[in-house]
């Protein structure tokens, strides 16, 4: 076992000790029963098989212990955002897994794709032309572009694309709007999906986390969740995955009318207590969280009060029982789409923002 909280440190520090001790940013605990009953509870939603999406790092986490984890939990296709993500799990997943690659066959990308035995998704008529040349005989998926206008092929691009769909691996397109099942635009990507691909016996992909909860209609031959598996929404069932437990530096008592943090934007209006935290804006914790957000000390929140610092964070611990040596900012009693809504973003923005600087400790 990995020691979580960093070992205790002095709390009575002369207020305004000028070297506080150095220490790690935080530790990042990954619960990985509760993200592996999240792949288990979406796979369960589909008849088809379920693959993962571990792009931007695992969502943050760390894509190496993510899909080394949902293939022990029987996952076989993983699907990255670039080359360079898919050769980076390659090794941990053994050379029996599928990995498709979102961005396709871009310019420089040749090697990789066949050193790591990693499946591009074609998205144009130039990286079908490119993968043709280059590699020849190696497998590759077609994206289509059904209504997001973001990747893949177009409509008008299809007819002269639909020549190389009976021998790609994968047709997959994505929906712009599944977090909102009775978007209009939902039905029409569907329309479009159908459209391009019926008749055609291509395993087809179209859902994502959003799509496997729009139901079977949606799931064709392979559904691809990535936010759900981490717990986040539009998975309002999953469980939740992270725990962001972070060092508390120094603690010092303020009377009514002192300034907290960079430009004064804090001023207590009674005597209170304030924790300076090891973690800030550079670790993923973002500016806007600036008097916003809550962290929690056991069952007793604790307010964030004045500017989040690049690497600092102030924090009320005024209500606390006791001086804390570490309070949470994710975890039971605050999930990341809840801290996402004090900061004005979405979970997968705090997901996708957690620094390289945190410790991640894995609890099986
Ligand atoms: C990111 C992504 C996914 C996973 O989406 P979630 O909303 O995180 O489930 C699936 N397909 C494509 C094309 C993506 O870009």
């Amino acid at each position: 076992m990995v020691a979580s909280v960093q070992p205790a440190r002095s709390l009575d520090l002369p207020p305004g000790n000028p070297h506080p001790t150095a220490m790690a940013s935080g530790t990042l605990h990954i619960d990985l029963a509760a993200l592996t009953a999240n792949y288990r509870a979406l796979a369960a939603k589909s008849a088809a098989p379920a693959a993962a999406v571990v792009k931007a790092d695992g969502y943050g986490l760390g894509s190496t212990l993510v899909a080394q984890t949902l293939a022990k939990a029987g996952c076989e296709t993983f699907f990255v955002a670039t080359a360079e993500e898919g050769a980076t799990i390659r090794p941990a997943l053994g050379p029996s897994a599928t990995i498709n690659v979102f961005s396709g066959h871009m310019e420089g990308d040749t090697e990789l794709l066949r050193d790591h035995a990693l499946t591009p998704m074609l998205n144009s008529p130039e990286q079908i032309a490119r993968h043709q040349n280059a590699l020849p005989n190696h497998a590759y998926g077609l994206q289509l572009d059904t209504g997001m206008s973001r990747l893949g092929l177009s409509p008008q691009d299809w007819p002269a694309a639909r020549a190389h769909a009976d021998d790609a691996t994968l047709i997959m397109s994505h929906l712009a709007c599944a977090d909102d099942p009775p978007h209009s635009q939902n039905a029409q990507q569907l329309a479009n999906f159908h459209a391009m691909t019926d008749g055609l016996s291509t395993p087809k992909s179209l859902a994502a986390t959003g799509g496997t909860l729009l139901g079977p209609d949606y799931h064709f031959d392979m559904i691809r969740p990535g936010v759900g598996l981490y717990g986040g929404f539009p998975f309002t069932d999953a469980q939740p995955v992270v725990r962001l437990s972070l060092p508390v530096i120094q603690i010092r008592e303020i009377p009514a009318g002192t300034a907290v943090g960079y430009s004064a934007t804090y001023v207590a209006d009674s005597p209170r207590k304030i924790a300076t935290l090891s973690a800030g804006y550079a670790d993923g914790l973002i500016r806007a969280m600036s008097s916003k957000a809550t962290l929690w000390h056991g069952d007793t929140p604790c307010p964030l009060v004045g500017r989040v610092s690049m690497d600092l964070l102030t924090i009320d611990v005024t209500d606390c029982a006791e001086p804390p040596h570490a309070l949470d900012i994710l975890g039971p009693h605050q999930t990341v789409d809840q801290l996402a809504e004090a900061a004005g973003t979405i979970g997968y923005e705090i997901l996708t923002s957690l620094g390289p600087r945190y410790t991640r400790v894995p609890t099986p």
